[in-house]
């Protein structure tokens, strides 16, 4: 396949994700465990047999979902909802919640709720991440995250193969963190758009086909460098659980943009930190999950040794990124009480942002367009200045 049919393979995924899901249990005869994002390490569920999968917030309208969820919760957990009212999650063999959030516990019950028979695993990561048990209670977790999958499939997850689900997931995320690196160096013109479809799709596809796609993909960019993308360099940060609509991408970079690099989930924060391949696994998973938060920091956890807003400011330096546009999903908590320390910390260096709060319901994007268009100009005069 040359690369844009690799893209378009990607593309197709991340645009039918229970599509492709249903596919892969029809051909495959096993089981497929979706979870919630973001702390799930799909490689226990890979090590089992099954195809995990993050389950992600659809398109359409929510319908069937109002009546089961407040209207004051992120557009995520309210599509993930509406799915499973309208019966598009039945052919998942179980679903493993987080509790990141808030909101999302009420979906979690919610869909519990509207999935009598379907397998629920629920598990709980500590979210203090600097204490003295830190390390020793994430290690709890997924071991008994690991029990109740063993007990899910009926057999032991034994350690050869999580370490070779380990180190397939590992190749995995260096491919993509590879493309990132050739993303901000301008030797890949990848747009925004297709890096969440390549990000995206890895949350979904069974992870060999995956890399053997990226394998290929990688191949043939490194073979044929293409000229750098010219216009003003951002970086783009926020949205956690949802992978921001295709609309506002393509819009900010048809503004005369290009996206450089991100930490949003459906890019580099799924795919910053790797599994540590040898020794014990579940004492790996456990360093896995500090450090995650450590190269990349969430406010959905608490850790008073690393910040985000510094986090932002070194990765636009590192990026050469010239400004950074917020996507804030409408409701979402954690987003919302460390947003004023990011702006305070970029106003204070003088790092030009913007913020743009997103709704799952149709978004006016033409007015959206003349506020980005406002800010690539005040970007460009600071620059002249
Ligand atoms: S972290 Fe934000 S986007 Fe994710 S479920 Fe919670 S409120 Fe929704």
């Amino acid at each position: 396949m040359d690369k844009n049919e690799i893209l378009s393979v990607f593309n197709g995924v991340a645009t039918d994700p229970l599509g492709y899901a249903r596919a892969w249990k029809d051909a495959n005869r096993r089981p497929v465990i979706g979870s919630f994002p973001m702390n799930f390490p799909g490689e226990l569920a890979h090590a089992a047999g099954a195809l995990p999968v993050i389950l992600q917030e659809a398109q359409d309208a929510i319908t069937f979902g109002h009546g089961v969820l407040f209207p004051f919760y992120c557009g995520y957990t309210r599509s993930v909802v509406d799915q499973a009212a309208k019966n598009d999650l039945d052919f998942l063999d179980a679903i493993m919640f987080g509790d990141h959030c808030v909101q999302l516990l009420g979906a979690a019950d919610a869909v519990r709720q509207l999935l009598p028979n379907t397998r629920v695993i629920f598990f709980q990561l500590i979210s203090s991440m600097c204490d003295p048990w830190t390390l020793g209670r994430s290690r709890e977790s997924f071991e008994t995250l690991k029990a109740e999958l063993e007990d899910f499939v009926g057999r032991p997850v034994e350690d050869a193969a999580l370490h070779a689900s380990v180190r397939l997931f590992n190749r995995n995320r260096q491919l993509i963190r590879r493309l990132y690196e050739m993303r901000v160096s301008g030797a890949v013109a990848l747009t925004a758009t297709q890096m969440q479809a390549v990000v995206k799709s890895s949350m979904i596809m069974d992870k060999a086909e995956h890399t053997a796609l990226l394998e290929s993909l990688l191949e043939q960019v490194e073979r044929n460098p293409e000229p750098s993308p010219q216009g003003i360099r951002l970086h783009l940060s926020g949205h956690f659980c949802q992978a921001p609509k295709r609309e506002i991408l393509d819009m900010i970079e048809g503004c005369g943009a290009i996206v450089v690099g991100d930490d949003l989930y459906h890019g580099f924060r799924y795919i910053s930190t790797d599994v540590r391949p040898d020794g014990d696994p579940i004492d790996a998973l456990a360093e896995w999950y500090l450090a995650r938060n450590t190269g990349v920091p969430c406010p959905t956890r608490v850790q008073n040794n690393v910040d985000w807003d510094g986090y932002l400011l070194n990765a636009i330096e590192r990026e050469k990124a010239q400004g950074m546009i917020v996507l804030m999903a409408k409701f979402c908590e954690p987003h919302m009480y460390y947003y004023p320390e990011v702006k305070e910390a970029f106003e204070r260096r003088g790092v030009p942002h913007l913020l743009i709060e997103t709704e799952h319901e149709a978004m006016a994007i033409e007015s959206l367009k003349t506020r980005v268009e406002t800010f690539l100009e005040i970007v460009k005069r600071r620059e002249a200045a």
